[in-house]
Order: structure tokens, then C-alpha cells, then sequence
């Protein structure tokens, strides 16, 4: 898997709260309004192995066993992303952890109240989503296509 360029990669969670809630549509309009290529996309249910994994810095944390809970409480929509330093893009139109307080425009800051349920998760650095796409991505699960609309996405020295 390549993460360089207009090839870097980021993982996205669409979380029970959001699947719940038919959020589903409007999560994903936000990143095909943004300029993000979906490269790959499927529903799935997670088991408590991979959680730990995936959760395995906050995995010792009092909260972390209704994190569990919650994330098992109904299938989630795992998406990867692609584009020009996609994580970083990413993050910042997620909005911090704690929805309440999340900046208005960003995702969580515009679509929840939780800390938990904060409607999607967001790989946080370049290193992590090489560790998170394949975690929940196989090779022939990533589809490799053109987007027509990069010629106006990007300028020609950013597609490069
Ligand atoms: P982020 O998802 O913003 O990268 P973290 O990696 O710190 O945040 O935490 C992972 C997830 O664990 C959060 O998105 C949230 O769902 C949950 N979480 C984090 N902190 C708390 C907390 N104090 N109480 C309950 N759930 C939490």
C-alpha cells in the first residue's frame, strides 16, 4: 500500500452513534464535497480483539470497557481516504474528541454531543493510518481508479 503524494491514506470509523442516527449519507457527502477519493468502503461489525487493537492507547482507561460496548453495538462503516496530506485534512474536519466542544464546521463539532459518541473515528498521524488501513483493509479490498475531477481538485504541481 502506498501512503505517498496523492496516495497517502487515512482510516476512518463510521461509529454505532452515527449508523444509529443516519448519519451515514451526510458523513460521507462531507469528504466527496472536500475533495477525498473513497478508495475503499464497506460495512462490518468489530470483534473485541481488533478493538483492543485499535484502541490499544486508551485500552487500560476506566472508560475504555463501555468504549467496547459501544463500538460492538452495531455494524460500523470502515472508509479509506485518499489525497494530498489526506490525514492531516482529515483531522482537522473531524474536530477534537469532545463533540460538545468541537469547532463548528468540523464533523463532530457539527453533528455531536459525546465524548464516546463522537460519530466517526479518524486515523490521527500518517504512521498510525499505515498501521490502521491494512488493520481493517485488505490489498484487494483498495480500488486504484482516476478521478477526473483532480484536475480541478488539485493544481498540476500538487498532482505531481
Ligand atoms: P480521537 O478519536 O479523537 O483520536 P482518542 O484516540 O483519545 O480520541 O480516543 C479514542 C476514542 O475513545 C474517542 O474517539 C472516544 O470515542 C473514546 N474516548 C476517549 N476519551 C474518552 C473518555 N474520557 N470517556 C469516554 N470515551 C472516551
Amino acid at each position: 500500500m502506498n501512503f505517498t503524494g496523492l496516495s497517502e491514506k487515512t482510516l476512518i470509523l463510521i461509529k454505532p452513534d452515527a449508523i444509529q442516527r443516519a448519519l451515514v449519507g451526510e458523513i460521507i457527502n462531507r469528504f466527496e464535497r472536500k475533495g477525498l477519493k473513497i478508495v475503499g468502503l464497506k460495512m462490518m461489525r468489530l470483534d473485541e480483539a481488533v478493538l483492543r487493537e485499535h484502541y490499544a492507547h486508551i485500552a487500560g482507561k476506566p472508560f475504555y470497557p463501555g468504549v467496547e460496548r459501544f463500538m460492538m453495538s452495531s455494524p460500523v462503516v470502515a472508509i479509506c481516504l485518499e489525497g494530498l496530506e489526506v490525514v492531516a485534512a482529515v483531522r482537522q474536519i473531524t474536530g477534537i474528541t469532545k463533540a460538545r466542544v468541537a469547532e463548528a464546521g468540523s464533523i463532530r463539532g457539527d453533528l455531536a454531543m459525546s465524548v464516546a459518541c463522537n460519530v466517526i473515528h479518524a486515523s490521527d498521524t500518517v504512521e498510525n493510518a499505515m498501521l490502521e488501513v491494512p488493520r481493517f483493509f485488505s490489498e484487494d479490498e483498495l480500488y486504484d481508479y482516476s478521478r477526473t475531477d483532480y484536475l480541478h481538485v488539485y493544481t498540476e504541481d500538487e498532482r505531481e
